[in-house]
């Protein structure tokens, strides 16, 4: 299959990965060059790793076949060929709703046109195009090349051809499908992003440091990762925007993001991405 992918960020390079490591064309879109090649890099050196780990006899033939299936274009046009498309542009219903509605324009009716957003409804985005009916939520994890879950969200328009499409095309990409709801972050954000606010609310009100906290986290609950290095991997930009929703979805106090969460953000400590957020990255 031909699969659209849109934006080349965390979520964008991985959900390509995929695709092509499963034997899928894919045609990957952003709006910035600089975006494209930093995926392709991120692309390289995670499938550089998977190769060397699955001990196949030519990794660096392996690596370029897979590497050869993805093309990549700050162009709309070639998506016209997409058989299937998947956005993951910014955590902001503006932004997906322009690219929805380019998207729309483009691409014959009846293809899918599916969202990565971690908490956006997708009712509201479905809305939006000509065939809400072909719209649906398609949630991948991070890191996407080692996280099994995909969350598969209907909006209320959505029709069980698209949801079976979807469907089929996460367990092709080995990924293990679960139906959810379309509510304010679904089920993983829901419960997680409260989780990841509530350890900043402890960090800033100097409870423990920020090591000390996933320690907790880690030894005490048996979580593999802390909170605070979790919202550094999700990025702190998309954690912000995902309680954002949340608060404005539920309309309860009980998701407001901590000031310290925003004035990361305004600092532009994003996290991995940016080389700096709870903690230090080299990149
Ligand atoms: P990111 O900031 O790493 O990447 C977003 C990319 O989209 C950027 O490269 C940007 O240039 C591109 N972009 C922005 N506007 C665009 C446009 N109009 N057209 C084409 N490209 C455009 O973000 P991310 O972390 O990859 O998140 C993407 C989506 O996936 C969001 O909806 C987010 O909520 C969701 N998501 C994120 C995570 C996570 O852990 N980061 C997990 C699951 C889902």
């Amino acid at each position: 299959m031909k699969l659209g992918i849109i934006g080349a960020g965390t979520m964008g390079n991985g959900i390509a990965q995929v695709a092509a490591f499963s034997g899928h064309e894919v045609i990957l879109h952003d709006i910035e060059q600089q975006s494209l090649q930093r995926g392709m890099g991120a692309i390289d050196r995670s499938l550089g790793k998977i190769v060397a780990k699955l001990g196949i006899e030519d990794p660096q033939g392996r690596k370029d076949e897979v590497l050869s299936r993805i093309r990549t274009t700050t162009e709309w046009d070639g998506l016209a060929a997409a058989e299937f498309v998947v956005e993951a542009v910014f955590e902001s219903f503006e932004v997906k709703k322009e690219v929805l509605q380019k998207l729309d324009q483009i691409c014959p009716q009846g293809i899918v046109l599916a969202s990565n957003t971690s908490s956006i409804s997708i009712t509201r985005l479905a809305a939006v195009t000509k065939r809400p009916e072909q719209v649906i939520g398609m949630h991948f994890m991070n890191p996407v090349p080692l996280m099994k879950l995909v969350e598969i969200i209907r909006g209320l328009a959505t029709s069980d051809e698209t949801f079976h499409k979807t469907e089929a095309l996460a367990q092709e990409l080995e990924k293990v499908p679960v139906e959810v709801n379309d509510s304010p972050g679904f089920v993983s954000n829901r419960v997680l992003l409260p989780m990841i606010n509530e350890a900043i609310f402890a960090l800033m009100e100097g409870v423990a440091t920020a090591e000390n906290i996933d320690q907790v986290m880690k030894l005490g609950m048996n979580h593999p990762m802390g909170p605070l290095k979790l919202a550094d991997l999700i990025g702190l930009d998309v954690c912000l925007d995902i309680l954002n929703v949340l608060f404005e979805g539920f309309k309860d106090p009980r998701y407001r993001p901590c000031p310290l969460l925003q004035k990361m953000v305004d600092a532009g400590w994003l996290g991995r991405k940016s080389g700096k957020g709870f903690y230090e990255y080299s990149r």
